[in-house]
């Protein structure tokens, strides 16, 4: 359910309330101001897990159908530091965690050279079901998935986001620009910091040239994500 229905159901709710106990229940005033509240800000009275249950059997696009298992995301929800991927992969969708696959095992590797470990941040993706044979997410799933992500983000505040690989970037930043020309950059998501970097599955493409490339760039994000807390 979105924020948008649950208020709408919260403040017919409230009128409802009213009716039979009038001015005892919520007299106008407080009605109208709390009418002009985002519905966001309703929705993170809730913590990380409680969100992830009310929208663990999500069925808002066709990849429901499909999924073996519906993938939140996973680690510290009082974390400063969010990466955000694509979508689950195979091993994702079966084991219902993210990053779990060679590419997770090569951000685990990379974070362990640098003495960090993914327990100490949250890792999630844009889709959290995998889409058929890992083909790219369409546009009507972004759209119906993407708002997830925001309230996970919402809920966890972090100090820093850094997206992996492009259709991260390019969803989050409204962009089709190439990752290579974004990265090494702050823009700013929804008020907070984000970093842009490659995917690792990109690493894996070609490992000698690229994790070189990879490895920089997580120095960097690490140290700036260390200069900000
Ligand atoms: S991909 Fe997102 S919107 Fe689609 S069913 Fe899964 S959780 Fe719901």
């Amino acid at each position: 359910m979105s924020g948008d229905e649950i208020w709408k159901g919260l403040s017919a709710y409230l009128e409802a309330r009213r009716e039979i106990e009038g001015g005892l229940f919520i007299d106008d005033d407080t009605l109208e101001t709390l009418k002009t509240v985002p519905a966001e800000r309703y929705l993170s009275f809730e913590s990380l897990e409680e969100f992830e249950r009310r929208i663990s059997g999500c069925r808002k696009c066709s990849l429901h159908k499909t999924r073996t298992n519906f993938v939140f995301g996973a680690g510290d929800p009082h974390t400063g530091l969010v990466f955000v991927g694509e979508a689950p992969g195979q091993e994702e969708d079966l084991q219902g965690k993210p990053f779990v696959g060679r590419s997770g095992k090569l951000l685990d590797e990379v974070l362990a050279s640098f003495g960090c470990s993914r327990k100490e941040f949250f890792i999630c993706n844009i889709l959290k079901c995998r889409p058929p044979e890992n083909r790219k997410p369409l546009p009507d799933e972004i759209t119906l998935c993407e708002p997830y992500l925001w309230q996970q983000l919402e809920l966890i505040k972090p100090k820093l986001i850094v997206s992996l690989g492009g259709v991260a970037a390019n969803v989050m930043l409204k962009t089709n620009i190439a990752v290579y020309k974004l990265r090494q950059q702050v823009y700013n998501f929804r008020g907070m910091p984000l970093l842009v970097t490659y995917h690792p599955s990109w690493v894996i493409r070609n490992l000698p040239k690229n994790r070189p490339v990879f490895v920089d760039d997580m120095k960097k994000i690490l140290d700036y994500y260390l200069s900000l807390i």
